[in-house]
């Protein structure tokens, strides 16, 4: 489900010094800000990869999605939010009942990661793999092929 920014939310980031921050993280570069108007806006939706940086990193949460017709019926709004344990889904229809579900997405606490946590491999050793982390074990096979230089 592809975002678009609600105009009335969105002040362009005024308070965060690096600039309109959906515009800095969206991976397609579909995040664009409108000078005369002063607001972000979603370029061109049907490229859009829902990937939803631009959703966690909004600081007005100005951004929602506009929902498929198998997701909610015609009319309603989706607003998903950043939460502690992941993404926090807003649905309100039109008859005015709203539906809230959170789906959980972080195993630590949000700032922080542990990128090789229940991988077997060395981390320093892995940098110069062309292997993937976890690569050979997803495979089911104790080691990958790999093309011997002579
Ligand atoms: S991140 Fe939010 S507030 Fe900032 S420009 Fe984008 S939509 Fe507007
Ligand atoms: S959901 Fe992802 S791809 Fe779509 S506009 Fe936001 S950051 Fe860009």
């Amino acid at each position: 489900m592809p975002t678009y920014v609600d105009p009335q939310a969105c002040n362009a980031c005024a308070d965060v010094h690096q600039g309109p921050l959906c515009v800095y993280i969206c991976p397609n570069d579909l995040m664009v800000l409108r000078p005369d108007l002063g607001k972000g806006f979603n370029q061109e939706p049907e490229m859009c990869s829902e990937c939803y940086a631009c959703v966690k990193l909004c600081p007005e949460d100005a951004i929602h999605v506009r929902g498929y017709a198998d997701f909610v019926p015609l009319g309603a709004s989706v607003q998903p939010k950043r939460v502690e344990q992941g993404l926090r889904w807003t649905v309100r229809f039109r008859d005015g009942r709203e539906l809230q579900f959170t789906y959980p997405s972080r195993t630590t606490p949000i700032g922080s990661s542990q990128p090789y946590q229940g991988f077997t491999e060395d981390p320093v050793h892995d940098l110069r793999s062309a292997a993937l982390a976890g690569e050979s074990q997803w495979l089911g096979v104790d080691r990958l092929p790999t093309v011997q230089r002579s």
